[in-house]
C-alpha cells in the first residue's frame, strides 16, 4: 500500500472545524500521504462525519472497488467510523504498526425496470409515497412468494442490519455471512392479504423481485441508503448481492461484536 497513499477527505464543512482537519493534514503528511483535490485520483477516501457521511462519501465516489474507503468520526464510534478525529495518538498508533485490517463489506445492486442500476451499502427502501398502502409482490428466484400490503420493504446487507432493519424488527446479521435480509414496513395482515410477517435472511445466491402492483400507487419512494431516488413510475425492483465489495480498514482490536455491544447493549 506504501505508493497508494492520494487521499481524499470527503466532509461537510459544517461537521468539522479547520483545527481539526489542519491537523489531520499535519499527521497524514509526516507519514507521507497526499491529499489530493479530486475523488478520481485517490487512492483512500476518508469520510468525517458519522456513519450517515461515510454513505453519502461512498455514494458520491460511485462505490469504488479500487479504493480504499476510511470512516473518521467526529462524535461518537459508528459502525463504518472505526477513528475518532479528536483521538490522533490511536490513528497514528494504527499507521505505525499492524493493527489495521482490511474489511470487505457486501453491497447489494438493485435494478429498476431493468435500466437503473444503483448499489447500496445499508439498503434498499421502497415506500408508499402517499397515505394509502400500497401492493407488492415479491419473487425469490423467479418463483412467486406472497403479496405484501402495508407501508413499504427494506432489503438490506448485513452491515446495514444494524440500521433501518433493526427498527424494523430484523435479525442483526454478521457482515461475513454473503446474504441479504427482506422485511416489512407495517404489513396488513387479515383474511384477505397475508405475508411471511416476519424478516427473511436469503443466501447471497439468491435474487429478489419486487414488483409494485400497478393499482394506481404504484409512485414509491424507492430509496438507497441515505439518498431518494427521484419518484417515478416503476414496476419491478430486482435486487441480489452485488459481485462489487466495499473495502474499508478498522483497528484489529474493534471487532463487530464489539460495535453491536457498543452501540445497543
Ligand atoms: P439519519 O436519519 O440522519 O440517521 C440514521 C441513524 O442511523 C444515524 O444515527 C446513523 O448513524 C445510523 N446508521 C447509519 N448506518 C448505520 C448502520 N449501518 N448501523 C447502525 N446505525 C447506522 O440518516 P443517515 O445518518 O444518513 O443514515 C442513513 C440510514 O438511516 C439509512 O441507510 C437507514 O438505514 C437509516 N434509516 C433508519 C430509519 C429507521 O430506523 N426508522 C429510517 C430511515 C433511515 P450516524 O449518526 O453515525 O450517522
Ligand atoms: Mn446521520
Amino acid at each position: 500500500m506504501s505508493d497508494r497513499k492520494n487521499v481524499f477527505l470527503f466532509y461537510n464543512n459544517t461537521d468539522v472545524t479547520e483545527d481539526q482537519i489542519n491537523n489531520l493534514k499535519d499527521l497524514g503528511r509526516s507519514y507521507g500521504f497526499r491529499l489530493v483535490q479530486n475523488a478520481e485520483d485517490a487512492n483512500i477516501i476518508a469520510s468525517i462525519g458519522g456513519d450517515g457521511a461515510f454513505l453519502q462519501a461512498i455514494r458520491k465516489t460511485h462505490f469504488r472497488d479500487d479504493c480504499l474507503y476510511v470512516g473518521l468520526n467526529n462524535k461518537h464510534l459508528g459502525f463504518y467510523t472505526d477513528f475518532d478525529i479528536n483521538d490522533l495518538e490511536h490513528i497514528e498508533a494504527g499507521l505505525q504498526s499492524d493493527t489495521l485490517e482490511v474489511l470487505r463489506y457486501p453491497t447489494i445492486e438493485v435494478t429498476v425496470d431493468g435500466v437503473q442500476s444503483f448499489q447500496c451499502l445499508n439498503e434498499c427502501s421502497i415506500r408508499s409515497n402517499i397515505i394509502k398502502t400500497f401492493a407488492i409482490d415479491v419473487y425469490i428466484d423467479d418463483i412467486y412468494f406472497e403479496t405484501f400490503r402495508g407501508d413499504g420493504m427494506v432489503v438490506s446487507t448485513p452491515t446495514g442490519s444494524t440500521a433501518y432493519n433493526k427498527s424494523l424488527r430484523g435479525a442483526i446479521v454478521d457482515p461475513k455471512l454473503k446474504s441479504m435480509q427482506l422485511t416489512e414496513i407495517a404489513s396488513l395482515n387479515n383474511n384477505e392479504y397475508r405475508t411471511l410477517g416476519s424478516p427473511l435472511i436469503l443466501s447471497g445466491e439468491r435474487e429478489l423481485v419486487l414488483k409494485i402492483v400497478q393499482d394506481g400507487n404504484d409512485y414509491p419512494i424507492i430509496g438507497a441508503d441515505n439518498e431518494a431516488l427521484s419518484i417515478r413510475h416503476s414496476h419491478e425492483v430486482r435486487i441480489k448481492l452485488s459481485e462489487k465489495v466495499i473495502k474499508t480498514i478498522k483497528m484489529k482490536d474493534n471487532l463487530f461484536i464489539h460495535k453491536v455491544k457498543r452501540s445497543f447493549l
